[in-house]
């Protein structure tokens, strides 16, 4: 009985495997494709300043309208892209839409000078050795403030080659450009690493987030983080705030910005402005 049920969910396994290498192969296929005919666009969240309630900033993140598969999310073909390569060619299409786009609304006076945008770096686009040139290529191209600019890194990407992150890292600062941590918490990193990457903003995690609808005693790690932030000199921002609960618990653990469905889901370039020009805060 034990052998057959084992071969049986053998099978399985093996017809999963091969549906998932598949699936694989097609989407890089499908990026290629997706790359040269523009599938992609950018959506834009608003990150929200919690002592004004306003929108100080917004970070981008990639959509892509398949034309059969209709949206697929980055959390499935974000790695595809980095296993094969292609996300070279996709994050600097990000950077350089994400530029142009927030340049243009300067000079529509849809926002002020002061206004950042952020894009997401993945690990393997961290380590690319041209990356520096790249996107101060990039900002002088769109004449972007390097100022205007935010690259959201997570801890993994750093830990990946701690040493080379460190010299990287210390050169897009140089520059002016500002870093953010993302999803702080989930990796792997130890606060001492921490330290030795000195960044603006950490991002405090969903995951955490969330256990703020609890009761006092269940504010987890939340005041903590925070109070981590504060002592390294970085401001704060919480991710996927979705209860008005959990944003008066942010603002009483003086968190500096907040960023979720609460306040608005990522929207489209034209949905975000008529979002800002509405002049709405919270
Ligand atoms: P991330 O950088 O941590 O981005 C935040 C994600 O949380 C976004 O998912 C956003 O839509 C989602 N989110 C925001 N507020 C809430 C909320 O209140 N509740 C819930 N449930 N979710 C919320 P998205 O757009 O699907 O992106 C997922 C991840 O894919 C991103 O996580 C980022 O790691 C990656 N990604 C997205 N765009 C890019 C890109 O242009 N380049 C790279 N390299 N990675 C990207
Ligand atoms: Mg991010
Ligand atoms: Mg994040
Ligand atoms: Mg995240």
């Amino acid at each position: 009985h034990a052998k057959a049920a084992g071969k049986a969910q053998y099978r399985i396994f093996q017809t999963t495997m091969h549906r998932v290498a598949l699936q694989l192969l097609q989407t890089e296929s499908d990026l290629r494709r997706a790359i040269s005919q523009q599938e992609f666009s950018l959506n834009y969240q608003p990150i929200v300043a919690l002592d004004s309630g306003k929108i100080a900033g917004l970070e981008a993140l990639i959509r892509w309208n398949h034309p059969d598969r209709g949206f697929i999310p980055p959390s499935t073909f974000i790695p595809v892209a980095e296993e094969t390569g292609l996300i070279g060619e996709i994050g600097t299409w990000v950077l350089r839409e994400a530029c142009h786009q927030i340049r243009n609304w300067q000079k529509q006076g849809v926002i002020d000078p002061t206004f950042s945008v952020s894009v997401n770096l993945s690990a393997r686009q961290f380590a690319q050795l041209n990356l520096m040139q790249q996107i101060t290529h990039i900002l002088a191209e769109a004449e972007l403030s390097p100022r205007c600019l935010k690259l959201e890194v997570t801890e993994s990407a750093i830990m990946d080659n701690p040493k080379s992150a460190a010299d990287i890292l210390a050169k897009l600062r140089q520059q002016q450009i500002q870093l953010s941590m993302d999803d702080f918490g989930t990796g792997y990193s130890s606060l001492s690493y921490l330290q030795s990457f000195p960044m603006d903003y950490l991002k405090i995690d969903r995951s955490f987030v969330m256990s703020l609808d609890g009761t006092e005693e269940q504010l987890g790690l939340v005041p903590i983080i925070v109070k981590i932030a504060q002592t390294m000199n970085m401001k704060v921002v919480a991710e996927g705030i979705e209860t008005p609960q959990q944003l008066a618990q942010l603002r009483s653990l003086d968190c500096d910005f907040g960023q979720g469905y609460f306040f608005s889901k990522p929207l489209t370039a034209e949905k975000v402005v008529e979002l800002i020009t509405s002049g709405c805060h919270w």
